[in-house]
């Protein structure tokens, strides 16, 4: 496996592409207009100057990284010549679907097809492709050079090849994997919204500020980070549409906090808005 195309280039595609390129792969991202490549290359070349500087990565593979990236915003020439392809866009089932008919029809028959979603069904997105079973889904964690885990989820129809070759992308990224039988969250969205909302809920009711609550997970469970600070960094709209799915999917304990509902409705969208449960 050398090409890999990642789809969409926001939070998550940009730390994928990344992290791709300098473990070795020709990486092309591909996203609907220039003015948001753009951002994407200035973004993932400042991470590497920052990566380099801090020691993290050496000269060669800074040098290699750059010349192994591909910024494009034709779908067509991002993704024909990929060995997979990891799609990243918005958690919109349709949209997903949509971007996987298109990628069944663009790319070679060979090409494993996965989806970076936090919530959905590869079950049901491979069903709208000629290739089910090359459809899996691979989770990554932000930020995606930092957090050691992929988790790699099975639809129904996925072959033990498809995921036997995403475990094995995923040792070239230098990442852990578990393997997760499909349902709605998997293991660690299924239980890290809920804390999340839980804490949102907390919040709105006045139990305590969002540092006292981010500190006392942090400080009396050993979180490594508070869940309010950590919805910030995943994004207020991007976890509002995951609760949105468990909501649908897996009942009531998964509503939504209305102060969730009430902060994306005001663009306080966390750390890339500038300001969620706290300001930036
Ligand atoms: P984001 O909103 O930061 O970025 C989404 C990107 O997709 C945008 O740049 C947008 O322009 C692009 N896009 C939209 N339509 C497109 C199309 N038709 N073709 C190409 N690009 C298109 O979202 P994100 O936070 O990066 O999340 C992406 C996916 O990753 C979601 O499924 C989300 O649930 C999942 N995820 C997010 C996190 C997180 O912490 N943010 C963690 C794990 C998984």
């Amino acid at each position: 496996m050398d090409t890999i195309t990642v789809v969409g280039s926001g939070v998550m595609g940009k730390g994928i592409a990344y992290t791709c390129a300098v473990s070795g792969f020709k990486v092309y991202l591909n996203d609907i207009n220039q003015e948001i490549i753009d951002k994407a290359k200035n973004d993932i070349y400042s991470l590497l100057e920052g990566s380099l500087q801090k020691g993290f990565i050496s000269e060669e593979q800074y040098g290699k990284a750059k010349d192994r990236l591909y910024f494009e915003t034709d779908l067509e020439t991002a993704a024909k010549n990929a060995d997979l392809v990891i799609e990243a866009v918005l958690e919109k089932i349709e949209l997903k679907i949509d971007i996987f008919k298109k990628l069944d029809r663009i790319c070679s028959p060979e090409t494993i097809l996965a989806t970076n979603t936090s919530t959905m069904s590869p079950t049901e997105i491979g069903a709208q492709t000629s290739r089910p079973d090359k459809v899996v889904a691979m989770h990554f964690f932000n930020p995606v050079h930092k957090m050691k885990l992929i988790e790699i989820i099975r639809g129904l129809e996925t072959s033990d090849d498809t995921v036997r070759m995403v475990k094995k992308a995923g040792e070239k990224l230098k990442k852990e994997t578990v393997e997760v039988n499909e349902f709605p969250g998997f293991v660690t969205s299924r239980m890290n919204c809920l804390i999340g909302n839980e804490a949102m809920n907390m919040l709105m009711e006045g139990v305590a500020s969002a540092e006292d609550i981010d500190k006392a997970l942090k400080l009396g469970l050993n979180h490594p980070m508070g869940p309010l600070a950590l919805a910030d960094l995943v994004g207020l709209d991007t976890r509002l549409r995951n609760m949105e799915y468990l909501y649908q999917t897996l009942g009531e304990k998964y509503r939504p906090c209305p102060l969730l509902i009430k902060y994306v409705k005001a663009g306080r969208l966390g750390k890339k808005s500038g300001s969620g449960f706290y300001q930036y």
